[in-house]
């Protein structure tokens, strides 16, 4: 059995992201913070593709959480390694600057990037110790082009794409992989207050993304054919750039 762990797998883009790993062979461990009954579904999913999973309930953005509750998976699963990590969790809490609370400020940059940092850190070393790892960061055209009222979430993105990039050079001679996928406007909770008929004018395709089109590019980046792509940021945004 191979392992992967998905945060923020109980819906949306880390949903399908489960599911294509699970496609692939994948033990998924499926993070969730608030919603128990949609990880639910992600995981019964993931059993529908043949393969096996469970549930990891913590928030990103603790530290003591993320590190009790993946130090008590390798407690009763020994010798196993976690191979493939999607940092996947995300929040959006808008605001223009003038306007933004300092908790709309920090909430965002501790579940984005601080969660990330949490996660990241803690399983790099067996990555590391096993010469194989692929770590997958879901960031957004925010964090490459700026949006206005996203000052938060476009800094927590941006600096994660910054993290992916130095991270990548520490170590790519232990064949670890380190890569971002840097969505557009995909359908999802996220977005689902936003007027896709008046947006998508903007988005050369026409239309929003399916978390599925992003989760195949994160399945690609997993694989054992993307050896040699580290440090990228690849975009799925239907040809939006600027
Ligand atoms: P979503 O439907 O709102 O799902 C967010 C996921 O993140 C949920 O599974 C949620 O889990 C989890 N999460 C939130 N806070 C968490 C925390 N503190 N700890 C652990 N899990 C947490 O959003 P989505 O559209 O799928 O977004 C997934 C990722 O793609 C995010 O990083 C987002 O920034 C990025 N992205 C999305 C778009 C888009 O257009 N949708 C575009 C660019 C980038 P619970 O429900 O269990 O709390």
């Amino acid at each position: 059995m191979k392992y992967a762990l998905v945060t923020g797998g109980s819906r949306g883009i880390g949903r399908a992201i489960c599911t294509r790993l699970a496609e692939m062979g994948y033990y998924v461990l499926i993070n969730y913070n608030s919603s128990p009954a949609e990880a639910e579904n992600t995981l019964k999913l993931v059993k529908e593709k043949g393969s096996d999973g469970e549930l990891l309930q913590f928030d990103v953005s603790s530290q003591e959480e993320v590190e009790r509750s993946i130090s008590y998976w390798q407690m009763k699963n020994e010798g196993k390694v976690i191979q493939v990590l999607v940092n996947n969790a995300g929040i959006r809490k808008d605001a223009l600057v003038m306007w933004m609370k300092n908790e709309e400020w920090h909430d965002v940059l501790r579940t984005n990037l601080d969660g990330f940092f949490y996660t990241t850190r803690f399983l790099i070393k067996d990555m590391l110790i096993s010469k194989f790892g692929r770590i997958i960061n879901v960031v957004s055209l925010s964090g490459l082009k700026g949006l206005p009222g996203q000052a938060n979430y476009s800094a927590a993105k941006a600096g994660v794409i910054g993290s992916t990039k130095a991270l990548a050079q520490e170590v790519a001679k232990k064949n670890v992989t380190v890569n971002a996928v840097a969505p557009g406007f995909i359908k999802s909770d996220m977005t689902k207050d936003l007027d896709e008929a008046q947006l998508k004018s903007m988005i050369p395709m026409n239309r929003f993304g399916k978390p599925e089109e992003v989760a195949s590019v994160v399945a690609f980046l997993a694989s054992e054919e993307a050896s040699y792509i580290t440090g990228a940021v690849i975009n799925v945004n239907g040809g939006l750039y600027t």
